[in-house]
């Protein structure tokens, strides 16, 4: 019994020691954290590194304030709980453990990265510094002491993303890219460097740019060229000669830029180069064969120019006698050849006129003259010139209007002209049916809309926009089947346009066609209503009453002996007319006997052309009232407006027909 009580004093005993040594480490513990959390407020609290202490069963024993506010908890939150499962993402967590055992059993340091995860899920990325906390000898808890990396592993990443891509675009960008370091020797060089100049990189690396692609006669220029780049002073565009591996000379772009490291010291040059060898010679190439496309462009409209007047003269000869011969042949069968050589040489008339409005429009020396016409007037006359071609064909050539008299300010022969072409194609490719021309004032009556519809074969969709182009018709080349020569709507269209206006084709094929023309009336600017005369001078030349007393006598300068005789044949029995083939002659002959009127070509074959001829006369006395028309194979648009600016009182075009001339002269005289 007694040593029963002994046993369980000395247990007694043994239990207390124990429970006052444990007593004795809690208060030494407590004592600890207590300097700890001193430590925690001045150092630890106060950086923005994280810092955790955790116990060897992964209790967490202190976080710091930093930390907690990065990851939304609250101290008392976090304080006991299991790091692993709290603060790591699942994925990680076998890797950490490892570490915690490294920490806590082996007592060895770390260096880890490892995301944390925050109250609200974010994760943060963090660079761990591990350390064991021994008592003694023994193992105690493990620090963590962490910097939140998240932001700059983000910008690294994009940094390396951005150099992936601009390497990925190094790599395969057709443009040559070199690096250079300030001694102007290769440190880089990609694919496209290889292809166009022959050497490899590692052929390259580290050799002067002298010895790989610099032609001698140039080395001193590139250089200078380096060198303001390294001082920053230009040379970040040139384009030189370079020379290949092979030897080859070729034409390079060079796009330069500086490099600099972060205290912008220059560290080399960087070059991106584009071989532009074949360009060059493509675009020499081009603009040779432009150069020779314009030149025969001039040639062309030169040729067709002096072509048509050429031709012109000898139509005096074809036209003149040819209508004589109609009026004096009286066998009927004869007269019907006689008709048909009028007729051929009408049509060829009318493309020489094409011919020559084209160059006149290609030339530029188109002048638009302004008049008041009667449209409705104008439109009937031109028609009627295509009522017997209708008739012949056995269809219809109808005139539609609701108006009798129409009047608007336009260029009469551009007018004309505009009608004819339209009439002259719906006529031409209309086999049954016929044509309708209307006119309309549309858009607040402020234009004209004249339309040309038939019931033609049509214009198929696809040759909708070329027959507007010169020379281009719907059939063409040997399987063509109508005449003409494709002119008609490329000058028809410019004329529309430079009158102010525009024009629209509506076809289907098969049925038929419509041209719709829409012209300015311009009708503020008409005073009178009646329409000009067709020369302003005309009126101001005297009149002589009686023309049946006495003949009126001319002077005619020709020296085409040709139109001498047709002028002689169609003034016959109404005027008198002598000829002199030059200038000088036909002065001399003035000077000797006043004409009451000059007709005046004016390609001479003299010395003296017809216009200078003109103004000599004009220069004398006897002559200040005597009217000098000009008589002239020049024929195109604007020609009148020159010849009377050049002092001539009237301007005839070669060839005429007996009424042309005659009801010219006579309106001097009647
Ligand atoms: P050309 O009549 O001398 O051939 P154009 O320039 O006047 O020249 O016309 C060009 C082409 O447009 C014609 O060849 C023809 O194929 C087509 N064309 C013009 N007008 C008509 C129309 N009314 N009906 C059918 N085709 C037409």
């Amino acid at each position: 019994m007694e040593d029963k009580s002994k046993k369980q004093e000395e247990l007694a005993s043994q239990l207390n020691n124990r429970l006052l040594q444990q007593l004795e480490e809690n208060i030494k513990l407590i004592e600890e954290l207590e300097s700890q959390r001193d430590f925690n407020n001045t150092l630890i609290q106060s950086t923005s590194v994280f810092f955790v202490a955790i116990e060897a069963n992964g209790k967490l024993l202190m976080m710091n304030d930093p930390m907690l506010k990065a990851l939304g908890y609250t101290k008392k939150e976090v304080l006991g709980k299991d790091y692993l499962t709290t603060f790591v993402p699942t994925n990680e967590r076998n890797k950490l453990s490892k570490i915690f055992e490294k920490l806590s059993r082996l007592h060895q340091r770390t260096f880890n990265e490892n995301h944390v995860l925050a109250k609200d899920g974010r994760l943060l990325l963090v660079e761990w510094h591990g350390a064991p906390i021994l008592k003694g000898k023994e193992f105690d808890y493990f620090i963590g002491l962490g910097i939140d990396i998240t932001e700059r592993k983000q910008a690294e990443d994009k940094i390396r993303e951005s150099q992936q891509r601009l390497s990925s675009h190094l790599h395969n960008t057709p443009l040559g890219a070199i690096f250079w370091d300030v001694d102007f020797k290769v440190t880089d060089w990609n694919n496209s460097a290889k292809k166009i100049f022959g050497y490899s990189k590692e052929e390259a690396l580290g050799k002067h740019a002298n010895e790989l692609i610099i032609p001698k006669e140039i080395q001193v220029q590139i250089e200078n060229v380096f060198n303001h780049l390294l001082t920053q002073t230009g040379g970040e565009k040139i384009t030189n000669e370079n020379i290949t591996k092979e030897g080859k000379r070729i034409l390079c772009d060079w796009y330069n830029d500086v490099l600099t490291d972060l205290n912008g010291k220059v560290t080399g040059v960087a070059s991106l180069i584009d071989d532009i060898t074949d360009k060059k010679k493509m675009t020499t190439e081009l603009i040779k064969a432009k150069e020779k496309a314009e030149e025969l462009h001039k040639l062309k409209s030169n040729f067709l120019s002096n072509m048509s007047h050429e031709l012109r003269t000898p139509m005096v000869g074809i036209l003149g006698f040819i209508e004589i011969l109609e009026n004096e042949i009286e066998k009927p069968e004869l007269q019907k050849y006689a008709t048909f050589i009028h007729e051929a040489g009408n049509r060829l008339m009318e493309s020489l006129n094409l011919i020559l409005n084209l160059t006149k429009i290609e030339t530029k020396k188109m002048s638009i003259e302004l008049s008041k016409i009667d449209v409705i007037k104008n439109i009937k006359k031109t028609k009627s010139t295509f009522d017997k071609m209708a008739a012949d064909k056995n269809i219809y050539l109808i005139f539609e209007s609701t108006v009798e008299q129409l009047e608007a300010e336009t260029d009469e022969k551009m007018f004309d002209q505009i009608i004819n072409n339209l009439v002259n194609n719906a006529v031409k490719f209309t086999e049954k049916g016929g044509v309708t021309v209307s006119v309309n004032k549309i858009r607040n009556k402020s234009y004209l809309e004249i339309k040309v519809k038939d019931t033609g074969i049509g214009i198929p969709k696809d040759k909708q926009e070329i027959i507007w182009e010169e020379f281009r018709q719907v059939s063409e080349g040997t399987e063509r089947v109508f005449e003409g020569i494709g002119l008609g709507l490329t000058i028809t269209n410019n004329f529309v346009n430079q009158l102010g206006g525009e024009i629209k084709l509506k076809s289907e094929l098969g049925k038929g066609s419509t041209f719709a023309v829409l012209l300015p009336i311009r009708e503020k600017s008409i005073s009178t209503k009646t329409k000009e005369p067709a020369f302003d001078k005309i009126t101001e030349t005297p009149k002589t009453k009686d023309r049946q007393e006495e003949l009126k006598t001319l002077l005619y300068f020709e020296d085409d002996m040709i139109s001498r005789e047709v002028i002689h044949l169609f003034l016959r029995g109404r005027y008198k007319v002598e000829c002199v083939i030059s200038g000088e002659e036909g002065i001399e002959k003035a000077k000797e006997k006043k004409y009451d009127g000059i007709l005046m070509n004016i390609n001479l074959q003299s010395k003296m052309t017809g216009i200078t001829a003109a103004e000599k006369i004009k220069e004398m006395e006897e002559y200040k009232d005597v009217p000098i028309i000009a008589v002239t194979a020049y024929a195109m648009f604007g020609d009148r407006e020159k010849y009377l600016k050049a002092g001539f009182t009237n301007y005839i075009s070669k060839p005429f027909s007996k009424n042309d001339i005659i009801e010219l002269l006579d309106n001097f005289w009647e």
